[in-house]
């Protein structure tokens, strides 16, 4: 069933029910074993959220208020900007995904889509993405330019077959996305939806009440000009954000670029050959030589497979004090993919001892390569590239008299230059690590920090990838056919409900925040034997109902002790308890985010919650 706003007029007709007596609402006292964080230790144990599978999970009544918030905030922002909402198939036929050329991709490499067979014998996709669905249906819809540009959106289940689905909701093998994507007739156009995407997106984490960093973004292979994660901030997240306090520059670390810290002058000034005993590290060598790491040029080796089959060893050379940056070798061997007749890189490793078995035409000198490591080491084969790919970063491109190895075990050789002993690479591109305390680009006065984050949004410009793979074309006003220029924005809704809490816990349990909290308010009845008690909880629980301050109560059997324990760790933002002081006219009031407590007068109760919630949702 499509999702529905909570106050759709079909749901609307027969309230559900409120009272926690007749929810289904268990809550657990242990921690689940399978939760390593606490926003899945929590959601489980407050009974938000029970596993079914690996990386499948249901979502009880409580956890689809969450989800329906989140959606109808992005909802309305996606509206605000003019976006149309419309919903896709989630099975997807596998010839639109070979037009796009991403099936063999998705489901053989990555094997990241789940796919099934069906009675026809007809191969069929369950929806990871829908780049491939919404071209099919712009090329057939769209004619001419007069009808652009356009951007639709929908809110609805993924699949993704994730090698590790984990935390929880965090990294789920089904979870709920809004993805839009807009058509354009030319890449301005498209910038300016992007821009409105940005403004859109952070209304959207600002409104939910999540602190919330937007940060350059790595576009991997696809190569789209543009690519910007909003990322919201917590310590269990799994990517790392690097950022300067001038506010200026933020990016995601497989994305970061920074200024080194300058090399010390190297004090070899004559080329030779050294025996270096046992110094297969950087930092052995270092220490053997009595030189700084900055002195020295590591040669990293690197296995790269695409999808052709064929087998590419990469010889990178870096600073000895640098690290090699992954993304940004796989992002070069991607665009020289044709270089090998390939459409896509599929693997890059570091080679161990079994997969060098499969190419090396002898042993390797590990831990003393020099950047002139001869393709003789590369056995022939057809398919195996037969020389080394050679790239080097800038920090090694710039050294002199530079230490590296010798290709021989126990030796190195010191006093090296470019252009003399060795030659330097043709292809030379940043592809170091960005680190904390390194110097910003933009400004070398400001350091990068370092922050954890949660991926909970992605804004792309695509360009025209899909479009040109799939043939989209529109009439354009000079009545010629173009491409039409795309982007698309994802956001991961139980992602983002997930890491809300991750964000905003304390030992007790939940603190969601109000705009996001499946109910404004809870009024708790101690003891429902005691009608006074109960009798001013239902009033008061009407009333609240009726001022439009979603409310549940507490109406159970059982100690008081308990009730207390279940509402906080549910974690609904206000909680009015009918205790003692009901005989004075008065309940105790509670604020979950900081345990405030105090006593109101009934009548006060309601414009006491009003005037709380204004203040929050501010
Ligand atoms: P990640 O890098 O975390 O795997 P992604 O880059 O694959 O994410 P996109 O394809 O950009 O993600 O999807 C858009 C959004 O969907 C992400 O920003 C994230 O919030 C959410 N998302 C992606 N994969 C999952 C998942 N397995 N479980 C829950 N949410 C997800
Ligand atoms: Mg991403």
């Amino acid at each position: 069933m499509p999702w529905r706003t909570i106050d759709h007029p079909t749901t609307a007709i027969r309230e559900a029910p409120m009272r926690l007596s007749q929810m289904l609402l268990v809550t657990l006292r242990e921690d689940p074993a399978e939760a390593e964080i606490p926003s899945h230790k929590l959601l489980v144990r407050a009974g938000y959220i029970r596993r079914i599978g690996s990386g499948i999970y249901a979502y009880l009544p409580m956890m689809l208020r969450v989800l329906r918030k989140v959606s109808d905030i992005v909802r309305e922002e996606m509206d605000a900007t003019g976006a149309q909402e419309c919903l896709l198939p989630q099975i997807q036929p596998k010839e639109l995904w070979e037009e796009s050329g991403r099936w063999d991709g998705y489901t053989k490499a990555e094997q990241i889509m789940f796919n099934l067979t069906d009675r026809q014998g007809r191969d069929l996709g369950l929806g990871p993405t829908h780049e491939e669905v919404i071209t099919a249906v712009a090329r057939d819809l769209i004619g001419s330019y007069r009808q652009l540009p356009v951007n639709l959106y929908q809110i609805q289940s993924k699949f993704r077959d994730e090698i590790r689905p984990r935390f929880g909701l965090m990294r789920g093998r089904e979870f709920i996305m809004k993805d839009a994507y807009s058509f354009h007739t030319n890449e301005e156009s498209l910038k300016e939806t992007y821009a409105e995407m940005d403004k859109a997106y952070r209304n959207i984490f600002s409104r939910c009440g999540l602190k919330f960093r937007p940060v350059q973004a790595d576009s991997g292979a696809i190569g789209g000009s543009a690519s910007q994660e909003f990322m919201i901030l917590a310590e269990a997240g799994e990517d790392e954000i690097l950022y300067t306090e001038d506010d200026k520059y933020a990016a995601n670390v497989e994305k970061a670029i920074s200024l080194p810290k300058d090399a010390v002058a190297s004090s070899f000034s004559e080329y030779k050959k050294l025996e270096t005993p046992n110094t297969p590290t950087i930092a052995s060598l270092a220490e053997f030589l009595e030189c700084d790491a900055t002195q020295i040029v590591k040669n990293v080796l690197y296995q790269a497979v695409y999808d052709n089959g064929m087998t590419v060893l990469v010889l990178v050379s870096i600073r000895g004090d640098q690290d090699v940056n992954e993304t940004k070798i796989t992002n070069e061997l991607s665009r020289q993919a044709s270089n090998y007749d390939a459409a896509t890189l599929i693997a890059l490793t570091v080679p161990d001892e079994e997969a060098q078995q499969k190419w090396a035409a002898k042993p390797l000198p590990l831990g003393y390569i020099a950047p002139d490591l001869s393709d003789d080491y590369i056995a022939k084969s057809k398919t195996v590239a037969p020389k080394f790919l050679r790239l080097a970063d800038p920090t090694a491109a710039e050294l002199e008299n530079f230490v590296t190895g010798s290709n021989e075990s126990g030796f190195h050789t010191v006093g090296g230059n470019w252009g003399k002993e060795y030659e330097l690479p043709k292809v030379q591109l940043d592809l170091r690590i960005a680190m904390a305390g390194d110097r910003a680009s933009h400004n070398p006065k400001q350091t990068l920090q370092t922050a954890r984050g949660i991926e909970a949004g992605h804004i792309f410009q695509l360009g025209l990838k899909y479009s040109k793979a799939m043939t989209a074309e529109f009439m354009a006003e000079n009545g010629k056919p173009q491409p039409m220029w795309m982007g698309c924005y994802g956001i991961g809704v139980s992602r983002v409900a997930q890491a809300a809490v991750e964000q905003s816990h304390d030992d007790n349990g939940i603190i969601w925040p109000v705009a996001i909290a499946p109910y404004h308010a809870i009024v708790v009845v101690p003891n429902v034997k005691a009608a006074d008690q109960l009798e001013a909880a239902e009033k008061l629980y009407n009333e609240m109902n009726a001022a439009g301050i979603e409310t549940v109560l507490d109406d159970r059997p059982g100690r008081a002790g308990m009730k207390f324990k279940d509402a906080e760790l549910i974690g609904i933002p206000y909680r009015v308890v009918t205790g003692r002081s009901l005989a004075e006219g008065k309940v105790e009031m509670v604020q979950r985010a900081n345990g405030e407590k105090q006593e109101v007068a009934l009548e006060d109760v309601v414009s006491t919650i009003q005037g709380w919630m204004k203040e929050a949702l501010a």
